[in-house]
């Protein structure tokens, strides 16, 4: 079957990350986390108290700054790596969410993360998740998915994903954080979220994980046969 590229977006805790993981097992394709790619530079800038209204800092700031992905045999998944460091779990602790719109919302950010990206994705055989795969990244993309849930669930979703990781927060933060990245994602000049012409939705919120998956490898399997047909 010929392998096809898979766009996954939509607001933050509607559970794309484990959803595409799990597509991407299944399928034997490549992960990748594009909100991670955002999540490490974030913490570069504020490891390196950066002044986001400083153009000059911000690009000599990206110019030392490289994100890789490794995988760790012993749970089966990538790892984010900052100049040679696995920040895997700093950058999911709240001081970076807190953070991170900010960052994202600077073109010269984007540019730098969308060429990566892209790069990343050239060969197929990739499902990748973030706010602009399916309008910016790769608006080709075969398949694209919109995913929504509702605030409450999603607030569940993040909590019970930082109680895991045994990151400290509080209830409110939480609340806040969700509203306040909604809000900046979805405002931003530069490449904001929103849904592709083309992409499906899908409503998690009443869905189990297993169904989540399973819509989305359908939707996938039917395109690739679409793909596999001689007009394309
Ligand atoms: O997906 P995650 O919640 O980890 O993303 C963190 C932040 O990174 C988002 O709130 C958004 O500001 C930014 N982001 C982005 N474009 C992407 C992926 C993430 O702007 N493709």
């Amino acid at each position: 079957m010929k392998k096809i590229v898979i766009a996954i977006d939509g607001y933050s805790a509607c559970g794309k990350s484990s959803t595409a993981k799990a597509v991407a097992k299944s399928l034997d394709y490549l992960y990748l986390d594009s909100g991670a790619m955002y999540r490490a530079i974030t913490l570069y800038f504020h490891q390196h108290y950066i002044n986001l209204a400083n153009p000059k800092a911000v690009e000599n700031a990206l110019a030392d700054v490289h994100i890789t992905f490794l995988h760790n045999p012993k749970i089966q998944e990538n790892e984010t790596y900052l100049n040679g460091m696995n920040v895997e779990d700093e950058i999911r602790k709240m001081y970076i969410s807190e953070k991170v719109s900010e960052t994202s919302a600077l073109p010269q950010v984007r540019k730098a993360l969308v060429e990566q990206q892209r790069k990343l994705g050239k060969k197929k055989g990739v499902v990748m998740d973030g706010r602009d795969i399916g309008t910016v990244v790769f608006p080709n993309a075969a398949l694209k998915i919109f995913m929504i849930a509702d605030f409450n669930v999603r607030v569940e979703r993040r909590q019970r994903e930082l109680l895991e990781r045994n990151h400290l927060f509080n209830f409110d933060e939480v609340i806040e954080n969700l509203k306040k990245r909604d809000f900046l994602d979805t405002t931003r000049k530069e490449s904001p979220l929103r849904q592709a012409e083309d992409a499906y939705v899908i409503d998690t919120t009443h869905l189990t994980f297993a169904e989540q998956v399973d819509e989305i490898l359908n939707l996938a399997i039917g395109k690739m046969i679409e793909e596999q047909s001689p007009k394309n």
